[in-house]
């Protein structure tokens, strides 16, 4: 295919071009290749650039010097070049997979352009733009691809999927990702794969999750395709029953631009595994290699979307006006750290349950939010806000241990009905009071 004039939304940044352009200068053939070249064709950003060239490793380090280039996968071709601002692009030698064994690639340097985007996994990711000459090298039609919305495997789709089995995941993502459909031989190709998917490690699985909870719009088309794949069973099994409620909540947790990314994908995986028991929960994240802190958030966030979201839609679907030590009560079940995650995974999965029937309404739930986090700022809503403590306990002759738990407990229920009760006066009275009768009651 005739190498063609490339459009003008082709525009690397000042940074990558300077690069380009030094290597260029000294000999070596230089492309922008893989996913910013094909964001850039649909008009999207994208923030890397990479850099694909006929110079080898060493070459490229010498070009640049020790002290702009940092060796981030050497064995694989890619050495990172700072530019002036110190943020790092990455110059990979062209290369070509000589083994692989559906997870490892051992390569090879000292081949071609085309050897290199015939290694790629999908025509979208295989075009080359030459910043120098301004022109897109697009040997597997990627553009036509582009125009079409199509994934498709470069080269036979069977082979390339048995090379790598991630790729059938990635081509779900891209499809995914883009709103585009799936080439019908390549998404045969992901289908077969799917027995062979456990080959995969846990945390290649659980990337790939993160990537689809974080870039794609409507994660429950990308979800849907893993379970129409095959892949769902076999790599998250626990998910098996999740349904459309679990499923449209993703959809619904969207936030617009790249801020708030790692809340999004934490709130995305709660509503995603929200209708799982505790124990199965716990086991089914750390079977996907979840981080101790991200499994306690997700947890915490399905804990209690579990225990008080049925009572708060049915307070919500009832007709009687909702009182503040009702909220209250509800954010101290909550507390205050949990309150903007709970709202959020709440809402988005109301906001699913109402296209398959009823739910709180939207403004109900931005309503009670708001009164919520009025409490939160304004009430006592949590044990160590209460105008006495165990100290004090402790003076009036309240013995440490459950007893005073339970007492302390006692009084907070009591400050939630009303938060004028909440003096120091007060509450020693109380405690008094709830102590004496806890032991007439016992002897
Ligand atoms: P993203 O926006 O998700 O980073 P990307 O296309 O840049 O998308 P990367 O995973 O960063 O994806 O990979 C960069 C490029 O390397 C891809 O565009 C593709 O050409 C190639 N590539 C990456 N992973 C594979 C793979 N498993 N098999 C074949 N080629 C791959
Ligand atoms: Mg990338």
């Amino acid at each position: 295919m005739a190498d063609r004039a490339a459009p003008r939304s082709l525009r690397p940044p000042r940074p990558v071009l300077d690069i380009a352009e030094t290597l260029e200068a000294a000999g070596f053939e230089t492309w922008c290749v893989g996913g910013a070249v094909r964001d850039a064709l649909l008009g999207h950003p994208h923030l890397d650039w990479d850099l694909a060239t006929s110079a080898t490793p060493a070459q490229v380090r010498g070009l640049f010097g020790a002290r702009r280039t940092i060796p981030v996968g050497i064995e694989f071709g890619t050495v990172g070049v700072l530019d002036p601002d110190r943020t790092m692009h990455e110059v990979t030698t062209f290369r070509r997979d000589v083994r692989t064994d559906g997870r490892h690639a051992e390569v090879e340097f000292g081949v071609s352009l085309d050897d290199d985007l015939a290694r790629r996994d999908f025509t979208i990711n295989a075009i080359a733009y030459s910043p120098r000459r301004e022109l897109l090298h697009d040997p597997f039609g990627g553009r036509a691809d582009l125009e079409r919305r199509v994934v498709r495997a470069v080269g036979e789709p069977a082979a390339r999927m048995r090379e790598d089995r991630l790729r059938a995941l990635r081509a779900i993502r891209f499809a995914s990702r883009f709103g585009f459909e799936i080439d019908p031989p390549t998404w045969t190709a992901i289908v077969d794969s799917a027995p062979h998917l456990a080959r995969l490690s846990p945390e290649r699985v659980k990337q790939e999750l993160e990537k689809t909870m974080e870039q794609v719009a409507r994660p429950s088309v990308a979800i849907g395709r893993w379970r129409e794949a095959g892949a769902l069973h076999e790599l998250v099994p626990a998910l098996d029953e999740a349904g459309a409620e679990a499923l449209r909540s993703l959809d619904c947790l969207a936030q617009p631009g790249p801020a708030n990314r790692p809340n999004r994908r934490i709130h995305r995986m709660a509503g995603l595994f929200g209708d799982l028991p505790a124990a199965r929960l716990g086991a089914a994240l750390t079977a996907l290699r979840c981080s101790r802190m991200e499994i306690t958030w997700i947890q915490a966030l399905v804990e209690r979307w579990q225990r008080l979201g049925p009572p708060i839609a049915g307070a919500l679907a009832a007709s009687a006006p909702i009182d503040d030590a009702q909220v209250r009560r509800w954010v101290a079940g909550i507390g205050r750290l949990h309150l903007p995650g709970f709202f959020r995974l709440a809402s988005a999965r109301w906001a699913a349950r109402r296209e398959q029937g009823r739910a709180p309404g939207a403004r109900d739930v931005r309503a009670l939010y708001r009164r919520a986090l009025r409490c939160a700022f304004r009430d006592p809503v949590d044990l160590r806000d209460l105008a006495i403590d165990g100290d004090d306990l402790r003076r009036a002759g309240i013995p440490a241990g459950p007893e005073m738990g339970r007492v302390l407990q006692a009084l907070l229920d009591w400050v939630l009905d009303d938060p004028a009760r909440n003096t120091p006066a007060v509450l020693g009275e109380r405690a008094a009071a709830l102590h004496a009768d806890a032991r007439g009651s016992r002897g």
